[in-house]
């Protein structure tokens, strides 16, 4: 489980989840979300809690994950057309179980979690994708083909909404054109 929080406030975050009861990490390298010289498929995250030894509560400063989202905290999740932020549970933006598999959408009646929008996700794997292709390069790769292959509908994600190069990548890696590494 990872959250995305708003730069400036990491800290803060992670105190209150102390609070709460969330364990801080006492395995140090050998656990699995440390910073230290292992190989690791996923980034790091700046700081995360321990759900228990295995599960984990991953923190990631916006700067680091989801800079291409310049309002994520205050971002209303109704806006129209291309919301930058939606509901974990909004039943006409995101596929339901049918399409997803295990749970799908979040169900309406939990707390409301904010999520990037279908557009903003691909947006931010691509870019992630750009800057780590190096060290995380499949797991962002991972993630967009993820995308790629769930979310169909145009009312989930309209690919029109995409900055062009982004909206080049995607297309070539839905249809199989050519590379999408041809247009990082
Ligand atoms: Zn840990």
């Amino acid at each position: 489980m990872a959250f995305v929080i708003e730069n400036g406030y990491l800290q803060r975050a992670y105190d209150v989840l102390q609070r709460a009861g969330f364990s801080s990490c006492s395995l140090g390298e050998s656990c699995h979300d440390s910073t230290g010289n292992r190989p690791r498929f996923y980034p790091a995250p700046t700081k995360h809690l321990h759900i228990s030894e295995d599960s984990s509560i991953r923190l990631f400063e916006k700067s680091e994950v989801l800079w291409n989202i310049p309002n994520l905290a205050t971002a209303p999740s109704d806006a129209t057309p291309k919301p930058d932020v939606i509901l974990a549970s909004d039943s006409k933006r995101l596929p339901g179980p049918d399409q997803l598999g295990r749970g799908g959408r979040f169900p309406s009646n939990l707390h409301a979690s904010r999520i990037p929008s279908a557009w903003r996700m691909v947006e931010a794997c691509i870019l992630l994708l750009r800057r780590d292709r190096k060290t995380y390069g499949s797991y962002w790769m991972s993630n967009l083909c993820y995308m790629a292959e769930y979310v169909t509908s145009k009312d989930v994600l309209d690919e029109n909404d995409l900055e062009a190069s982004c909206k080049e990548l995607f297309t070539a890696l839905k249809t199989g054109s050519k590379s999408p590494y041809a247009f990082l």
